[in-house]
This record gives C-alpha cells, sequence and structure tokens, in this order.
C-alpha cells in the first residue's frame, strides 16, 4: 500500500545511481542528469572521479572510503549511518543522489537502501547502471554469451568462496551452460577455481580476469581455470577485479580495443594556457589518464591609455601581430572598453603565429588572419610579416613575460614595432598535491608542454622530484623542446607541425612505437 503519511509527497524522491564501472562515458544520461542538479552525492569508493566531477560545484560530495583496513562492525555502522542521513537529507528537502558504482542491485545493497528509505516515507527510484561484468565484456572484447560457446550468463558473488559455509552451489556452477562471472573474488581466485574443479569443471576450461575494468588501467588476463590464480599472481594483478569462467573466456586478440588503444595506460600531464576544445576529448578516446595543469594564472590587464594611444597610431597598411589566444583575448577587452569598433582596421593588416590563434581571432572579432605562417613560431611570424612592414607600424598586443623575438625581428625588417602588454601571467608556485604525489611515485608517463615559459615553469616546479628524470616530455615545437632541454627535461617527441594535434600525434606515435619495442624484447 502506498504511504498515508500526508508529508510524503513534499519530500524530494532519493535517486540510487548506477555510476558504471569507472569511465564518466558508461554513466547513463539520466544518471547525469540527476547528478548535476543533486545538492547532496553520497557516493560508494568504486565510485570513479570523473564521474564525482559531473556533480555541481555547489553539491556536497561525501565519499566512502571503506577498505580492508575498516575495523570489524564499522561497514555494518557506516550504512546505517549512510541510511539514517539520506533519509535526514532528502526530510530537510534536499536533493539526494545515492552514487553506486556498475549498477546498484548487483552486489551493492541497493535494495536493503531502497528498503529503508521507503519504509521511512522517503520516495526511492532507482537508476540502472553498467555492472562491472557488462563493461568488463565489452572492454575486454570478451563475450559473456555466444551462439557457439554460452547460451547462459550468471553473476556469482565470490566474496565467500571457499569458506566453511559458502552457500555457494558449485556443482551448479561447474555444470553451468555458460559464463559465468564472479565479482568480488580477487583474493579468492585458487578457492573459487579449485571449487569448480572440484565439482566436475574440465581444468582447462577457458578463464579470465578482468582488473580495473573502464579505467586506463584495465588489464585482462586469459588462461584455463585450473591455472587462472597462477597467471594472475604473476601478472601482479590488481582489483577490483571480475573473473569470467567459460567457453568464450578465451584471449579476445583484436576485440580487445580498450587496451589496444595507444595511449591506453598512459598518465599525461597537459601543461598549457589553455587547449583548444578537442584536445582533452582525442587524449582520452586514445586512452591516456589525463592531467589538466594550469600552470600560469592568466588575467586580462593593459594600461589602457597606451593601447588607445597605439591603436589610434595605425593607419593602413600596418599591422597587428598576435603570438596568442590570450594576445587575441586581451586585445577583445581593450577594444571593447572605450567601445571602440572593428571598423577602425579598415586596411589594417592582421597576423596570427597559428590556426587556432586565428581561429579565436576570427571568433572573438570576426576577423579573419591575413597571415599564418606554415611554421608556427614567433620566428617565422616575422619572417612572414617582415617583407610588408618595412616603414610601417606594427602592433603587438602581449604579456610582459614573453620574449622579445617578434619584435626584435621586425624592428631589424625596418618596422616601427609597438609593444602592447593586454594580460598578465603569473606561474604557479607549487604543483598540485595529488599530481606531485603521483609524479613523485615514478607514475606519469608524459607532460605534453605548449610552449617555452610553461616548460621552464613546469621544470623549476618539479626539479626535486624523484620521478622527474622517468618523466618524457613531448613539446609543441621545435623552440619549446629547446627551452625544455635547456631546463633540464627530457625532452622525447616534438609536434610535427607545432599544432595541438600534432603533439598528441605525436605523443600517440611514441608510446606506439615504445609498446612496439617492449613487445620485441
Ligand atoms: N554494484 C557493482 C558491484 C559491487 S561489488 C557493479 O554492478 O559492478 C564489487 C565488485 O565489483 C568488485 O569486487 C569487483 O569484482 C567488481 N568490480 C567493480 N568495479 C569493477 C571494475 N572497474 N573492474 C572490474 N571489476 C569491478
Amino acid at each position: 500500500m502506498a504511504s498515508t503519511d500526508s508529508s510524503a509527497a513534499t519530500i524530494p524522491t532519493v535517486h540510487l545511481v548506477g555510476a558504471g564501472p569507472g569511465d564518466a562515458g558508461l554513466l547513463t544520461r539520466r544518471g547525469e542528469a540527476l547528478l548535476v542538479a543533486a545538492d547532496v552525492v553520497l557516493a560508494d569508493a568504486l565510485v570513479g572521479s570523473d564521474v564525482l566531477a559531473l556533480a555541481s560545484p555547489d553539491a556536497e560530495i561525501v565519499t566512502r572510503t571503506h577498505a580492508a583496513t575498516d575495523a570489524p562492525g564499522t561497514r555494518e555502522t557506516n550504512q546505517q549511518a549512510l541510511i539514517a542521513r539520506m533519509i535526514a537529507e532528502a526530510k530537510a528537502g534536499r536533493r539526494v543522489v545515492r552514487l553506486k558504482g556498475g549498477d546498484p542491485s548487483i552486489f551493492g545493497r541497493g535494495t536493503e537502501e531502497a528498503d529503508a528509505l521507503l519504509a521511512a516515507g522517503v520516495p526511492v527510484e532507482v537508476v540502472p547502471g553498467v555492472t562491472a561484468a557488462i563493461a568488463a565484456s565489452g572492454l575486454s572484447g570478451i563475450p559473456l554469451t555466444h551462439r557457439d560457446h554460452a547460451g547462459a550468463v550468471c553473476f556469482v558473488t565470490g566474496h565467500d568462496a571457499g569458506r566453511r559455509r559458502d552457500g555457494i552451489d558449485w556443482a551448479a556452477l561447474a555444470a553451468f551452460p555458460g559464463t559465468r562471472v564472479f565479482y568480488m573474488g580477487r583474493g579468492r581466485l585458487r578457492k573459487i577455481a579449485a571449487a569448480l574443479i572440484a565439482h566436475g569443471l574440465p581444468p582447462d576450461t577457458p578463464a579470465a580476469v578482468v582488473s580495473k575494468a573502464a579505467t586506463s588501467d584495465q588489464r585482462t588476463v586469459c588462461g584455463a581455470a585450473a591455472t587462472i590464480a597462477d597467471d594472475c599472481a604473476a601478472a601482479d594483478l590488481p582489483g577490483p577485479a571480475v573473473l569470467l569462467v567459460g567457453g568464450t573466456a578465451t584471449a579476445p586478440g583484436a576485440r580487445g580495443w580498450w587496451e589496444r588503444r595507444p595511449l591506453h595506460g598512459v598518465a599525461v600531464a597537459m601543461i598549457s594556457a589553455g587547449m583548444p576544445d578537442g584536445v582533452e576529448d582525442r587524449l582520452r578516446n586514445a586512452g591516456a589518464d589525463i592531467h589538466d595543469l594550469q600552470l600560469l594564472a592568466t588575467w586580462y590587464d593593459r594600461d589602457q591609455a597606451e593601447f588607445d594611444a597605439a591603436l589610434d597610431a595605425l593607419g593602413p597598411g600596418d599591422a597587428i601581430a598576435f603570438t596568442s589566444k590570450n594576445g587575441v583575448g586581451g586585445f577583445h577587452v581593450g577594444l571593447f572598453h572605450k567601445e571602440r569598433d572593428v571598423r577602425e582596421f579598415c586596411g589594417v593588416r592582421f597576423a596570427c603565429v597559428g590556426p587556432s590563434t586565428a581561429e579565436s581571432l576570427r571568433l572573438s572579432l570576426h576577423l579573419n588572419a591575413d597571415l599564418v605562417p606554415e611554421e608556427y613560431s614567433a620566428e617565422q611570424l616575422a619572417a612572414a610579416l617582415a617583407p610588408h612592414v618595412t616603414g610601417k607600424k606594427v602592433l603587438w598586443p602581449t604579456c610582459p613575460e614573453a620574449k622579445s623575438t617578434l619584435a626584435d625581428r621586425l624592428t631589424e625588417a625596418g618596422a616601427d614595432v609597438r609593444r602592447v602588454h593586454v594580460y598578465r601571467q603569473e606561474p604557479a608556485t607549487e604543483l598540485p598535491a595529488d599530481f606531485a604525489a603521483k609524479l613523485d611515485a615514478g607514475n606519469v608517463d608524459w607532460a605534453l608542454i605548449a610552449s617555452g615559459n610553461l616548460a621552464r615553469t613546469f621544470a623549476e616546479l618539479s626539479k626535486d622530484s624523484p620521478g622527474r628524470d622517468g618523466l618524457k616530455v613531448a613539446a609543441i615545437s621545435e623552440n619549446v623542446a629547446t627551452a625544455g632541454r635547456e631546463a633540464g627535461l627530457n625532452v622525447a617527441a616534438v609536434a610535427a607541425d607545432a599544432t595541438w594535434d600534432g603533439l598528441v600525434e605525436a605523443v600517440c606515435d611514441a608510446a606506439v612505437s615504445e609498446a612496439r619495442g617492449a613487445e620485441q624484447v
């Protein structure tokens, strides 16, 4: 019967949302919409940080870190406290999302939580999630069903496997006509395999373990029921993991696409002062575990009178040169500060150091660059502009920290260069703590660096890290590579065309040839 409590109607529904196995791309759209709107998010330990990052910045996020270290009984106490908290938050009118790894109802105690909430008069909705077995299957390339090899699939808890009264019908499982997927069994592989074999499973039945499915650390080990525990021990395979036993659990070859992505398992730090859209997605799709390091705080700042005077002095045939997107942004702000508009630039030529700077000029001011050099560096920009600016004025909106290369070369070419500062940059004084810890432990593989200034800043901030020697740097251009080497960084790849796309490609190529080299050894 429905609750007759008249206050129930005013209590917001608590959503038990399946967060999927790790990767935020595997969260349902319904789950994401609820997460974005939640006031309070109560998450299990297994929920991926990318999923949590989708919550509103104003939301209160409570994560649980329960693990093997829990004292006896603590987990139960925590569970009761968590349910009490959900009830209290909902009754206080807050929108609660309870995020559970995988699917809430598969070995997730979701039903117990739902029943407790309903008993307290709190409405509940469950949003399904991609459970670990399904993710592990799809991303490892090992199917759960197959017309020839598996006409059924079952999910089994391995939590108590091998204990005296484990409640598992091993004879039924040994005879099961399909794929058995064991959850919570990483520490009990030997016991699970032995029990199945003791109850009649042929020891050479294919078996596979997929560890950390749907993360950049996913690994799959394939073998036979009799050997899988040893194989996983030899591979030092960590949990969480699922064990698959049955005819389909053979090496997936080319079907194992997730682990075959060029940057799978590669930790990449992106060191830039703002990347074009799409770069992060390209790296992520290639499998990289990404750290976006903002090592420079950037803000627009100028002497308006100086800026206005420099603009007033420009006439037909003069030029404005941009060496960064920030230069375009700062110029834009300076221009509209006094309600000037782009008609003033009739006959003025615009030059940009590269395509993304040109794109931001087009998007922000609707002006097409007249000139973009074939190679994207200040030297090449100067070389391309030089023949056109003898005796002309060139306005260069930049920041105080920029090297004077452009101005020097153009002055040599006979131009009257006006350098105006339209933005400022201040380097960070330390690396973010979580990144520093990862670097110290030698767990960062690549740093992608987009400017000489950033190369120097990063080199300075990382110089005492024991993990720095093993870190490979990919530089966006030869100039940045030189700056990196001079600062003591190990520059191992350079973009062929000085663009972010080129930089991503250079790292993918280097990682692929490195992996090939490792296979041949
Ligand atoms: N509700 C979850 C399961 C919770 S039980 C779900 O539907 O997936 C915890 C067990 O799930 C782990 O011991 C492990 O067996 C499995 N698991 C969870 N996340 C996993 C992952 N990313 N890769 C492999 N196994 C995972």
